[in-house]
């Protein structure tokens, strides 16, 4: 296969709806081996799984729950096993709970935590021992959130998570680069995808939305594919530490009133 991608295997987490699926498959299409991680829905995973290898690359199909440990250890062992390695991890799983901060229960920050900062930990961990182990270099991404810096009311749990995601990149960036391993951000604003289907449908929240957002649309899986494609490149050698934005320019106007 040729493409941008060409020669490289991506684990992306999450990656039978939304986001992960637009992503696998556009690293699909960009010459890049796939596995396919699903959590609650396998003929969506096998669906996913099939439309990347129309693209001419290998795509494989794992289950996974990131939050348990075993999960996440599995993933990294069934990208070596079955496509001989990996070289770029996208941790993309996540969740959000509406709750206000009274009202939040422990499963309800387990669920969350557990998922969005947890999971994207110990799987970049099981990920990098084994790019150490093989002496390989490596790049990871995270699928954080404009959250990860702008308030959300009614959501404490995500913010949390998605600020934890922050920070863990950040100093990951440092304490891995010595060995080649560059770790970025993606932040998306409002992407229209299963997570947000109830707002996205709402249109008097929506028009509300909108009129934040300077380019006067929700973005698509698309927008935000393209970005990971290029931190996943070549191109992006010398990138490493930064969270990028793609959000149609929602989180400057929040910023500048
Ligand atoms: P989505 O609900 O379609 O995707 C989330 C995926 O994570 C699903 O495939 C789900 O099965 C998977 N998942 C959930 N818990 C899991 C677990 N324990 N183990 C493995 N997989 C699990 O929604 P999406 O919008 O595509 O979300 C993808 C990522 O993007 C999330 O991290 C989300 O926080 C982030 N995000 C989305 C938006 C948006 O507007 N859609 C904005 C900012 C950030």
């Amino acid at each position: 296969p040729s493409g941008r991608l060409a020669g490289k295997t991506a684990i992306v987490t999450g990656s039978s709806s939304g986001i992960g699926q637009g992503i696998a498959l556009r690293f699909a299409s960009e010459g890049a081996n796939v596995v396919i991680d699903f959590h609650g829905h396998p003929e969506a995973g096998e669906e996913t799984r099939a439309k990347a290898e129309a693209s001419g690359v290998k795509a494989i199909l794992v289950k996974s729950d990131v939050s348990k440990i075993a999960d996440t250890a599995n993933l990294v062992e069934q990208a070596w096993s079955q496509l001989g390695g990996c070289d770029v991890l996208v941790n993309n799983a996540g969740v959000e709970k509406n709750a206000a901060f009274l009202d939040v229960t422990e499963d309800d920050y387990d669920l969350v935590l557990d998922t969005n900062l947890k999971g994207a930990f110990f799987l970049t961990q099981a990920f990098v021992k084994r790019l150490r182990d093989e002496k390989m270099r490596g790049c990871v991404i995270n699928m954080s959130s404009v959250h990860e810096d702008m308030v959300f009311p009614n959501f404490a749990t995500y913010c949390a998570s998605k600020g934890g995601v922050r920070m863990l990149m950040r100093d990951l960036a440092v304490e891995l680069g010595p060995m080649g391993i560059r770790v970025n951000n993606i932040a998306p604003g409002a992407i229209s995808t299963p997570i947000n289907k109830s707002l996205l449908e709402d249109k008097p929240k929506l028009d509300a939305l909108l009129k934040n957002i300077p380019l006067g649309r929700s973005g698509s899986v698309e927008d935000v594919a393209g970005l990971a494609v290029y931190l996943a490149s070549d191109e992006a050698a010398y990138v490493t530490g930064s969270t990028f934005v793609v959000d149609g320019g929602l989180m400057r106007n929040y910023h500048e009133q």
